[in-house]
């Protein structure tokens, strides 16, 4: 465990997931300080009243001060206006990492920030909740989840072990991965599913008032797990839409070519046809919870 620890580690953004890595850290002393940065006062003083951080501050190049790790845990849209500040106030040999939801453009906005001998190791812990902020956070979030590492092929092998081996020690399972194919996964995992639960939320917040309160009185009939869903950040989830705006087209389109398929279906009364697609898609339900990813 010695060899994990670091001296001193700044987290840009503090909210549901920086909180939550750092609790990890701070119940296995994997840092001897902890710097916070967020943008309001309230989450600066949570962090402090909880005892998750040293020093707290709005400024990120203050933070990174001294810092020989820095995890970027802020809403993708802000990463290119966080790093182009505190990029200049890293030292050589820092590692900066992040836990960004799609990782082509957590590159694209940090790399060019950061100075020669900063070593970049871009991360996603696939794990979450549809709670944000640093009062949502707790230690346990990772476990046996997985946390994908998409580092560039000449990225300093230290530098990915040690964030490797941080992972690990919240519990994640950890898989080193090209951005792209990171992008293209998660477009289908995570992006697609979020994006049919706020359209299918919004949906009912259109229709007439009475039809809408029986819609969410007996919203277990289904709807109710998407409302779960789309409780999600606002903000968090603009940004990961734009920010993988291509590969969710992509797979968008496929989306809504096999759901005109089902609806010709239902339109023809071909049963045989709803039934084959239904069965297919519980068999994936089945591999999933052999996964142990329910
Ligand atoms: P969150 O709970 O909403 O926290 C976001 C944090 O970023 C807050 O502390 C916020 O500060 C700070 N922030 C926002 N804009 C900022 C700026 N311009 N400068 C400095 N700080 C700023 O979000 P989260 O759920 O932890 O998500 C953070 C990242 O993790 C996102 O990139 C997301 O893609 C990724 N992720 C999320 C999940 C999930 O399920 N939530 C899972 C995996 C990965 P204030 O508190 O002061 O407003």
């Amino acid at each position: 465990m010695s060899d994990l620890k670091f001296n001193r580690v700044a987290f840009i953004g503090f909210g549901l997931i920086g909180s939550s890595l750092a609790r990890v850290m701070k119940r296995d002393g994997l840092a001897a300080e902890i710097a916070v940065c967020a943008r309001t006062k309230k989450t600066l003083e949570t962090a402090r009243r909880l005892g998750l951080c040293d020093k707290a501050t709005h400024d990120p190049a203050e933070a990174v001060a001294a810092a020989d790790l820095v995890m970027v845990c802020t809403p993708l849209g802000a990463y290119e206006a966080v790093a182009k500040v505190f990029g200049p106030a890293l030292s050589a040999g820092t590692i900066v990492s992040d836990v960004g939801s799609v990782k082509r453009a957590a590159a694209r906005d940090l790399a060019p920030h950061l100075r020669e001998g900063v070593h970049l190791v871009p991360g996603h812990p696939v794990a979450g909740t549809e709670h944000s902020g640093v009062d949502a956070g707790f230690a346990d979030l990772f476990k046996d989840r997985w946390c994908i590492l998409t580092p560039q092929a000449d990225t300093d092998r230290e530098a990915v072990k040690k964030i490797t081996g941080l992972w690990q020690a919240a519990g994640m399972k950890v898989e080193i991965m090209d951005a792209d194919h990171h992008d293209r996964v998660l477009a289908m995992t995570s992006h697609l599913p979020h994006l049919i639960a706020y359209s299918i939320v919004d949906t009912a917040t259109a229709l007439e008032e009475e039809l809408q309160k029986e819609v969410v009185k007996f919203s277990a009939g289904g709807f109710r797990d998407f409302t779960r869903i789309a409780a999600s950040d606002p903000v968090m989830w603009r940004d990961i839409m734009l920010a993988n705006r291509q590969a969710i087209l992509d797979i968008l389109g496929r989306f809504n070519e096999d759901l005109t398929g089902l609806q010709r279906a239902i339109r023809r009364g071909e049963g045989d046809k709803l039934h084959e697609a239904f069965s297919r898609a519980q068999k994936i339900r089945l591999g999933v919870i052999d996964a142990k990813q329910d």
